[in-house]
């Protein structure tokens, strides 16, 4: 790394913390609260050129290096991940599939907007019969001249009330297993596309999430990302590079759970001490320290092979998602326990931590998922290069 980039990145990440604190920081307990996605506040970071961060220029991005944009993600998500999901969005779950098999016209068309905050977009992978099993979707296509029609239905898509399109799959046969798949972007306003989010969800609430059903949906040509049948590997980009802004969101929700556990155990007496006298509660603090760090290990390794070049760096994703997860899951948990009764009220942000720490284990692969690839990679079972 150059000296100037050092310079660059620390001078983006401060920018960052600072927007944080000043624009993010008192407004997210309203809207997770109402369960509203913050729009205004996803318009000015577009305006920052957040949203296109490692994307290129030629569609609007500022052509960062995939470990600042990764820094960028874990130091918003330290405030509130929802923004660091509005910041990966563009080139991960909606638009890597996109950016790596759509065509130029695709792009500019699709992705550039997304960079400016102009229009918003969701990806439909989940079939309400199962998310993890993607080549076995039941959703239907079919060509007739120069159009598609789709039928079925997708569950648990997020940005439902905000997006203008979503990037969503369907099959040409069944049988065909993953060479059936063919991936489409479907505007809202297309005849026979309805949408209806899940209220009161535990966590990610300011995310509209919930079904998007396919009724005879007419979408031309034009609108198939990648060749017919080429539809698994358009959403396994996606999902594949989803996974490290997912650990990235994950490692800046770990990070604020020990941050506010160290300042309340300075802060709380009992017995006439802090409780970060107690041995216990330093033991919570010591496998906080642990695991944020290591998570963080793992993800900076998984963001500079992405730098290196790999296209498909599977293996370090795996790890990088399932550990961060894992890591935020625990250190929420232990946070809330250090705040005592206090964590379980919604007055300090640990609940919310915990309520959405839970929800990183299973999107973007379920951790056991995860788990079971990262014993067949070390077994030999499965190639991490396939
Ligand atoms: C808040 C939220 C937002 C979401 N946003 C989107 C979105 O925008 N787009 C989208 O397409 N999807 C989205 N999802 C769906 C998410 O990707 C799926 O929930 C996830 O892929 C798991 O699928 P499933 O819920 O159908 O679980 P299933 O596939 O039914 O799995 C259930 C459980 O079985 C176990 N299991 C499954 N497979 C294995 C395995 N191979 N080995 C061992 N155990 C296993 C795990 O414990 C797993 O949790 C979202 C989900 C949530 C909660």
């Amino acid at each position: 790394m150059t000296a100037d980039l050092a310079v660059d990145r620390e001078a983006l990440l401060a920018a960052v913390r600072d927007f944080a604190e000043r624009e993010i920081a008192p407004r997210v307990g309203a809207y997770d609260r109402e369960e509203r996605f913050p729009v205004e506040l996803v318009r000015e970071v577009a305006g920052l050129g957040w949203l296109g961060a490692v994307i290129d220029p030629r569609y609007g991005g500022l052509g960062l290096d995939w470990l600042t944009f990764t820094q960028l993600i874990e130091e918003v998500s330290r405030t509130c991940h929802i923004i660091g999901l509005a910041i990966s969005m563009p080139s991960g779950l909606v638009g890597a599939g996109i950016l790596r098999y759509g065509t130029e016209e695709q792009k500019q068309r699709w992705i550039a907007p997304l960079v400016r905050g102009e229009s918003f977009a969701g990806a439909g992978v989940t079939e309400p019969g199962g998310g993890t099993d993607v080549a076995s979707m039941t959703t239907r296509c079919r060509r007739e001249g120069d159009e598609y029609v789709i039928n079925g239905a997708k569950a648990w898509i997020s940005m439902l009330d905000t997006a203008d399109w979503f990037l969503t799959f369907a099959t040409l046969d069944p049988a065909k297993g993953r060479d059936g798949v063919c991936a489409f972007v479907v505007e809202r306003d297309r005849a026979g596309l309805t949408t209806s989010p899940y209220r009161n969800k535990l966590g990610f609430r300011p995310l509209a999430t919930g079904d998007l059903v396919l009724d005879e949906v007419r979408v031309p040509v034009g609108n198939r990302i990648g060749a017919e049948g080429e539809g698994y590997r358009v959403a396994m980009a996606a999902v594949e590079t989803g996974r490290l802004s997912v650990a990235a969101r994950a490692l800046g929700l770990a990070q604020a759970s020990l941050d506010a556990s160290v300042s309340y155990a300075r802060l709380r007496h009992v017995l006439g001490q802090e409780i970060g006298r107690f041995q216990l509660v330093q033991s919570m603090i010591t496998d906080m320290v642990v695991g944020v760090e290591g998570a963080r290990q793992l993800l900076y390794e998984l963001a500079r092979d992405r730098d290196a070049g790999v296209a498909r760096p599977r293996r370090r994703a795996s790890l990088a998602k399932m550990h961060a997860s894992d890591v935020a899951m625990a250190a929420a948990t232990s946070a809330v326990q250090i705040h005592g009764a206090y964590g379980i009220s919604e007055d300090y942000p640990v609940a919310r931590y915990f309520r959405d720490a839970k929800v990183f284990q299973i999107v973007e692969g379920n951790n056991q998922l995860h788990r079971g690839m990262v014993a067949e990679y070390a077994l030999g079972y499965r190639d991490p290069d396939r």
